[in-house]
């Protein structure tokens, strides 16, 4: 088990979510990251090593003051453990960041789609989909909450 935590609000959210992914250690997780968002989306993430915890190293490592973001513990299903691999994903226009806890069962036929449509993964997980596949239908649409609704009636799991 593992787990998600979001904020959007009036308090700087760093500390809110580092704590909420304090809370949320021990069920269990081999990795943890967080997006922040600013007039960019700034993402750190990491996996646990024999030299340090994901949550410690993310505390070490994140200076954005912002008051929007997503937090993440990973328990890898799809794709090693390894910083690339953990969460928060992004789309390839860098307009989408997503976490998820879980399994795509249908995400090789998606991957296959999203990359005959030149669209390039960075990662091995079921989960880098859901980024782009929001991103492929934004872009067509121009609005995200249908482009939220075509990306979950495309998704098994
Ligand atoms: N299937 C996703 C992955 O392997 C999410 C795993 C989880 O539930 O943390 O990255």
């Amino acid at each position: 088990m593992c787990g998600i935590i979001g904020y959007l609000g009036i308090e700087l959210c760093r500390v809110i979510l580092l704590s909420g992914l304090e809370q949320l250690q021990n069920r269990g997780y081999d990795s943890a990251g967080i997006s922040l968002l600013t007039n960019k989306i700034n993402i750190k993430k990491y996996a646990s090593t024999k030299s340090g915890n994901a949550i410690s190293k993310l505390k070490e490592n994140i200076e954005v003051n912002s008051n929007n973001g997503i937090a993440h513990t990973r328990w890898a299903t799809h794709g090693k453990k390894n910083d690339i691999n953990s969460h928060p994903h992004i789309s390839y226009d860098g307009k989408i960041s997503v976490v998820h806890n879980g399994i795509i069962e249908n995400y090789m036929v998606l991957k296959k789609f999203l990359k005959g449509e030149g669209i390039e993964f960075k990662s091995e997980t079921d989960t880098e989909v859901i980024p782009h596949l929001i991103a492929y239908h934004l872009q067509e649409t121009g609005d995200i909450i249908t482009s939220l609704k075509k990306t979950f009636y495309m998704l098994e799991g």
